[in-house]
């Protein structure tokens, strides 16, 4: 039975004998459905029509699909203490892919920020022998296809080492998280936040919103409790959503300058 693909967000849905009527993840305020109504593809049309682009990104392999797909969020396979660790996931998953993955080690485990990178993380779990997927509590309602190796974690942060840390930032999902590598890429650290915050075009600041596309900003208040959260966590970088939205050296002074000039835009 086919396990459908949303075209707009990417997300796989369970087996079911037609596709389902309706995608929540886009039919949120925080998404959208697109300008053709709903579609949907599969695991096996994606792989005849996309390849997995596997590049570096900022001394990171990222990786994502070519051409572009749904919300174009590329993954990094971060290679930690805490064993390499696939931090996001994308709607397609190759034997090439598996193949270049595993010559740098493979994937021990898959960490996602939020429900709108979840794409095709079972399967992307079952290539690497059934990696536990590591997805905040709170969001536990957007899992649209369950899996067994799915591990909920709770609370504010989820250590999986020494300098490998789940933070949940909250604002955007209630659940969204951001993973702060203390020793690496490089020296200084650095914040793979997903979207709880993103690098903006300048590529100097970040912003805050709760829904990118339809451009509804966060709530002050939880901007101010994500603030507090990320108290203390140092970083030299922070790696945005996609390709190339980073910002390399000076990120934590650049997101504390971005946290004061969005309160202040916001406040009254
Ligand atoms: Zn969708
Ligand atoms: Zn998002």
């Amino acid at each position: 039975m086919p396990r459908s693909i949303c075209e707009t967000c990417g997300t796989q849905y369970s087996d079911a004998p037609a596709p389902p009527a309706r995608c929540p993840v886009c039919e949120d305020e925080r998404q959208y459905v697109g300008w053709h109504g709903q579609t949907w593809t599969t695991h096996e049309s994606l792989a005849a029509r996309y390849t997995v682009r596997l590049e570096d990104d900022a001394g990171v392999l990222g990786v994502g699909l070519a051409p572009d797909f749904a919300i174009n969020q590329r993954a990094l396979l971060l290679l930690t203490d805490a064993g390499n660790v696939l931090w996001e996931c994308v709607s397609l998953v190759t034997d090439e892919a598996v193949a270049r993955l595993k010559a740098r080690g493979g994937v021990d485990c898959i960490a996602i920020s939020h429900p709108h990178f979840y794409s095709a993380m079972v399967e992307w779990s079952e290539a690497f022998g059934g990696a536990p997927i590591l997805i905040h509590e709170a969001d536990r309602a957007w899992v649209q296809r369950p899996f067994p190796r799915i591990e909920f974690w709770r609370g504010d942060e989820h250590r999986l080492s020494d300098s490998v840390t789940l933070i949940r930032c909250g604002g955007h999902f209630p659940g969204s998280a951001a993973q702060h590598w203390r020793d690496g890429p490089r020296n200084g650290g650095a914040l793979f936040p997903g979207d709880a915050l993103q690098v903006v075009f300048d590529r100097r600041h970040v912003t805050f919103m709760y829904s990118y596309p339809n451009y509804i900003p966060m709530q002050p208040s939880d901007v101010r409790a994500m603030r507090n959260r990320l108290e203390g966590c140092e970083f030299a970088d922070v790696y945005g959503y996609t390709w190339g939205r980073n910002i390399i050296g000076g990120a934590r002074a650049a997101v504390d300058a971005s946290f004061d000039r969005y309160l202040s835009a916001v406040s009254s």
